[in-house]
């Protein structure tokens, strides 16, 4: 029986994990939760799931939970997060708490010797040399969860890193792919919510829209598969069918395919090395028909340019281009800043940074903190002009 902590339970990513649990009672346990306000879905799911420590990151949320008399301890704030994330019980810990807020709790699990079932990319993007390391010191097992990375991973089982050429992200082209750049400065955020293949929550929707998602995930997959940024491609594949592909150095191409669904990825992270019957619905690949491909084109997402960008100059800067990011989609979701106008803000952000080497957590924190403040300033000063 492995015992599993989640932080991120309200998710899109958690209530998946949850069903995929659900699904096996006789091989996993939940014994910890941990969510940001939802207590609404977080009390249900302590009645279904009889954790025995919760933790809500939100203090008024924390204590009116409390107030609901659950038989079980309900912990607060960051130190409850880390609570969750360390707990003596756990084996494994699903990291899927949305952008920066999931860092430290992701970074506590690891020092605590924990499996990672890892969704949480900002913890490789923001602080990646820091957490690998940590995590090859205590023999801490990463095992991905987002779709790329696992389909990677599921193609890679086993091999040696010296017959890769090189690995090949999809990127389904978000909810525009069929727009001209001219449109989309007028855009609104309900459309730019509409992701045609995947159901996931808003701020990853609107990264997939501007491919920073995809740029985010060439920075984790640096990390993850320790391979340079030149040996990872971004392809444009509209069906999200095949989830991403390792080629080798015989000219070989494996690819890992499935009906689009992150319970597939998650599953497979909670069971490895074996894989469990019955998660995901029959590919049917006569009726879909056609798998097609395409370059994406850099002009109209300059968001993935960047990410190359953010990862050659190193150290602190893909921490500022997350964190840049992360209030650019927050100004854009709230109609202060138009869709084209997210890049632009990262962009400025970053011009303004003066890299630095990510040698301890806190020099990550300072560099998002500061990128976080920058941005917000250079979306007022944008915003100040507009009313002139
Ligand atoms: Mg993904």
């Amino acid at each position: 029986m492995k015992k599993i902590s989640i932080l991120g339970s309200t998710g899109s990513i958690g209530k998946n994990t949850i069903e995929v649990v659900n699904n096996h009672p006789d091989k996993f346990k939940v014994v910890g939760l941990a969510a940001k306000n939802n207590i609404n879905l977080l009390q249900s799911q302590i009645q279904t799931l009889r954790p025995e420590v919760v933790a809500v990151f939100d203090e008024p949320a924390a204590a009116a939970l409390r107030k609901m008399n659950l038989p079980v301890e309900i912990l607060s704030g960051e130190q409850g997060l880390v609570s969750v994330a360390t707990m003596e019980k756990a084996d494994m810990v699903v990291s899927a708490i949305v952008g920066s807020a999931g860092l430290i709790p992701t970074y506590e699990a690891v020092k605590a010797g924990k499996d990672l079932a890892l969704a949480t990319k900002e913890a490789l993007v923001m602080a990646g040399s820091i957490v690998i390391s940590e995590a090859s010191e205590n023999g801490v097992r990463i095992i991905p969860v987002d779709s790329e990375h696992s389909a990677v991973f599921q193609c890679l089982h086993g091999r040696d890193m010296q017959e890769i050429r090189k690995i090949i992200l999809t990127a389904s082209g978000g909810s525009f792919l069929r727009k001209k750049i001219s449109e989309l400065d007028a855009v609104t955020p309900e459309e730019a919510l509409r992701h045609p293949n995947w159901d996931m929550g808003r701020k990853i929707t609107i990264d997939s829209a501007t491919l920073m998602n995809k740029g985010l995930e060439v920075i984790e997959a640096c990390w993850l598969f320790h391979l340079p940024p030149e040996k990872v491609e971004v392809v444009i594949h509209p069906q999200s069918i095949v989830h991403s592909m390792v080629e080798f150095v015989d000219g070989s191409i494996i690819a890992q395919m499935s009906v689009p669904d992150m319970k597939g990825p998650i599953s497979y992270a909670l069971s490895y090395p074996e894989r469990f019957a019955g998660i995901l619905p029959v590919l049917n690949l006569a009726e879909i028909r056609e798998l097609t491909f395409e370059e994406p084109d850099l002009k109209k997402y300059p968001s993935l340019s960047l990410t190359y960008e953010a990862i050659r100059a190193g150290g602190t800067m893909p921490c500022v281009l997350n964190a840049a990011n992360e209030v650019a989609v927050e100004a854009f979701l709230n109609r202060r800043i138009s869709f084209t106008e997210i890049a632009r803000v990262v962009s400025e952000t970053m011009a303004q940074h003066k890299v630095l080497k990510t040698d301890n957590i806190n020099t990550v924190l300072n560099a998002s903190n500061w990128a976080q403040a920058r941005a917000e300033e250079i979306i007022n000063s944008k915003n100040s002009k507009k009313e002139i």
